[in-house]
């Protein structure tokens, strides 16, 4: 495994680090003020916070327009994360009482909700009144990866025009590899929220335990509670605050 401080060096290095901690910001509910980007999905009280734009309203126009920008962040980036906020809430609650009825359902709105505020705070972002140029580590490490700069953004408007119905497309730094990658989301929603770092994994799928479990799924699930190793998740968790 890759020593920490030498991933965080070549991170550094590559000038990805501030799209990884971007789009990581959506994962650093429990992380000290210090280590989230300012401004970005800020946190208040312990609650996500809707950031200002960072650039006035009409800034983007001809581009956008100002009602387009203004009802996009006012009102379907701030649903996004009253939702997270709520669902948040909803689970504390679950957790006070021990009733997990909901968990299903409230997981889903927590990857939904919490997946929309991260990516909308990356979008904001990802735009600049007459737009910068690709440059410098970033332009380096995808002409490395894509061949050229230009191949690469010639995937990304690809790649984005040919979304199925909504969604998005992503440039993403992918820690594991230390590549970056063009990825697209058809439901930002699928159980996940864009930008985490996985701590601890527990494979539910049928292959991980049918030999020695059958359909008694619940069995394996405390089994392997009784075998997890926390002190890698602990490590990881360190790491990936920063
Ligand atoms: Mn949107």
């Amino acid at each position: 495994m890759r020593d920490p401080l030498e991933r965080r060096d070549f991170i550094k290095a590559v000038g990805v680090g501030s799209v990884a901690a971007a789009i990581g910001a959506g994962a650093a509910f429990a992380a000290p003020e210090e280590a989230r980007p300012a401004g970005l999905l800020p946190v208040q009280d312990g609650k996500y916070a809707l950031p200002p734009l960072p650039y006035a309203a009409e800034a983007l126009e001809p581009f956008l327009g100002r009602q387009t920008v203004t009802i996009h962040h006012d009102k379907h980036m701030q649903a996004y994360v009253a939702g997270l906020n709520s669902t948040l809430a909803d689970l504390a609650a679950a957790r006070t009482t021990g009733a997990f009825g909901n968990v299903r359902a409230l997981s889903r709105d927590l990857a939904f909700n919490g997946s929309g505020a991260v990516l909308h705070a990356v979008y904001w972002n990802s735009m600049a009144p007459g737009g910068k140029p690709l440059a410098g580590p970033l332009a380096e490490a995808v002409t490395r990866d894509f061949g050229s700069a230009e191949a690469f953004l010639k995937q990304f408007a690809a790649a984005t025009k040919a979304v199925e119905a909504s969604g998005w497309g992503v440039v993403a730094f992918e820690p594991v590899a230390a590549k970056v990658l063009i990825l697209t989301a058809e439901r930002h929603e699928d159980l996940t929220i864009w930008g985490v770092t996985p701590l601890l994994a527990c494979d539910v799928w049928e292959h991980a335990y049918y030999l020695d479990y059958q359909n008694r799924r619940p069995d394996y699930v405390d089994g392997f509670m009784k075998v997890a190793n926390w002190d890698f998740a602990a490590q990881r968790y360190v790491q990936a605050r920063g």
